[in-house]
């Protein structure tokens, strides 16, 4: 016997049996239950949920000669014969953009019905037809003959001329629940002797993405290779992660194990799991962990904008991965940035960043530290963070130095101390007041703080110090924090250099905004000391 697929033997011959479209069903049924039956559908949705078999049914349903509830009897001449019948015409726009089928169902049209009340004229993938073959097509729709009904399907609705759609009664399908799925894959697996365990039942339903002819295909592919179905038999031939190794994978960011992590990144690696549908089902689970946030507040070491920002990157990430890089390191690299392994850098508060982001509006031309929110596309590491802040110090320290001098050293203590008996910013004013000048020229101040947190900070926060310094009328300097040791190394190199007669160049702050640039100048050696 020749062996059927599993989503053909189990295509629906009748309404009852189309899951997951009740809305649907319902308003077709009663359209035959009133006799009130237009002349032209279309059903759009996703792939596999349901629009032909839909369309062939509800085309049994107008010509059945007695039908129940809306539904075809399943037992008059017309119902039984029903795959042979002449009057039922189906065409794949896919094809061969239907030029040649569109002009034989005009010529067609006008015949009346062979055997039942209607001629149905079933087009799938109608967004496929050509211009002409529209235009044809157009030309039937808007006067159709009494005895047609045009049922036309499709999976991109918005290729659909208007035109052609402000002529059909619309009817959107959507995805199937899981639920529904897991529920006929269930009673499927019964009636075939399917061996099957439940999350595996699962697993198959989440891969087939609400089509329930993927899921069948699925299922059919699956059953072929072994005698009982299980998570791990998934797992190995779809290359596919389980529900829950995504659960565990993301376990460990909130766990804040990156050990783990890394491990897991790896094994994902090794088995050539398929990145698209890995990337698509963290983003489900993230967003789910978003919206909890949003309800139940904070239940994990992560922040609503952690979560966020990771389904925004995730998501960005899938439309690079054509480029001829290893997908997993993308994937390694936002994940990273959510993990706090005490080398990192603080991350901005909220009110930080904004303010962080307001001083970019005006100073453009000015060094980008972090800035997570606004450079989303932007893959970054601690350690890239630490040496774009590095590469901050040297460039501004180097240019401190070209024309350092002990009078504009006297000018900017004064300035500062001016700043904090006017200004009302108290976290600038504790800052600076934390900190001092050691070295000045008219342009550039280099500061010692207390201990590293500060200097970071502070280095952060020097743009929005800058600008402030300057609406107090102060001049506008350039400022760069350093801890104690770091000025006891620069200020010997410095002393040492003069000693050799060896003058520093100025540097252009505007390549740091440039990855590729600062690495340009980097490499050629151009900005060290000389
Ligand atoms: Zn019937």
């Amino acid at each position: 016997m020749k062996y059927k697929v599993l989503y053909r033997k189990y295509r629906p011959d009748d309404f009852e049996n189309i899951i997951g479209q009740d809305y649907i069903i319902k308003t077709l049924k009663n359209s035959i239950i009133h006799n009130n039956i237009s002349h032209a559908y279309i059903f759009s949705g996703p792939r596999g949920t349901g629009k032909t078999t839909t369309a062939k049914v509800f085309s049994k349903a107008i010509n059945c000669l007695e039908p129940v509830d809306g539904s075809p009897c399943g037992k008059c001449d017309f119902c039984t014969n029903f795959h042979d019948n002449p009057d039922i015409i189906e065409i794949d726009a896919a094809s061969n953009n239907g030029v040649d089928e569109i002009r034989g169902l005009i010529e067609n049209v006008k015949l009346t019905p062979t055997n039942g009340k209607y001629k149905v004229y079933i087009i799938d993938e109608v967004h496929m037809l050509s211009t002409s073959a529209f235009n044809a097509l157009l030309l039937t729709l808007e006067e159709p003959p009494a005895h047609s009904i045009f049922i036309l399907a499709t999976t991109n609705i918005e290729n659909v001329p208007i035109t052609i759609l402000s002529r059909c009664q619309r009817f959107d399908f959507q995805k199937i629940k899981i639920s529904d799925i897991v529920k006929r894959l269930k009673e499927i697996c019964k009636l075939e002797n399917i061996s099957i365990d439940d999350d595996a039942l699962e697993e198959i339903a989440y891969l087939s993405e609400g089509g329930m002819r993927d899921a069948l295909s699925l299922l059919d592919q699956l059953s072929k290779n072994s005698d009982k179905i299980t998570l791990e038999l998934i797992e190995k031939q779809i290359k596919t992660i389980s529900q829950k190794g995504i659960s565990d994978l993301i376990q460990t960011i909130e766990d804040n194990d990156v050990d783990i992590f890394l491990n897991l990144i790896n094994e994902y690696r090794i088995r050539a799991v398929d990145y698209k549908s890995l990337i698509k089902k963290i983003i489900d689970v993230i967003s789910n962990k978003a919206k909890n946030y949003k309800i139940n507040g904070q239940y994990s070491r992560l922040q609503f904008d952690d979560y966020k920002n990771i389904v925004l990157s995730l998501a960005d990430s899938l439309s690079k991965t054509n480029i001829n890089v290893d997908s997993y390191t993308i994937l390694e690299m936002i994940l990273l940035d959510y993990f706090n392994t005490g080398k990192k850098v603080d991350k901005f508060n909220v009110s930080e960043e904004k303010s962080i982001e307001d001083v970019h509006e005006t100073k453009k031309n000015n060094i980008v530290l972090e800035n997570k929110q606004s450079k989303m596309e932007d893959v970054k590491t601690e350690n890239e963070i630490n040496d774009n802040l590095e590469k901050f110090i040297k460039i501004r320290i180097n240019n401190c130095f070209v024309d350092a001098k002990k009078t504009a050293l006297e000018q900017a203590k004064k300035d500062l101390k001016n700043y904090i008996t006017v200004s009302n910013n108290g976290k600038i004013k504790a800052i600076l007041e934390d900190s001092n000048v050691v070295a000045a020229s008219p342009t550039h101040l280099i500061l010692i703080t207390n201990n590293k947190h500060n200097v970071d900070m502070a280095n952060k926060m020097s743009l929005e110090i800058e600008n402030d310094l300057e609406k107090e009328n102060i001049s506008k300097y350039k400022l760069v924090f350093i801890g104690e040791d770091r000025w006891k190394e620069e200020k010997e190199k410095y002393i040492a250099n003069l000693k050799n007669k060896k003058g520093y160049v100025y540097m252009e702050e505007k390549v740091l905004e440039s990855k590729t640039e600062i690495n340009d100048v980097f490499d050629k050696d151009k900005v060290e000391i000389i």
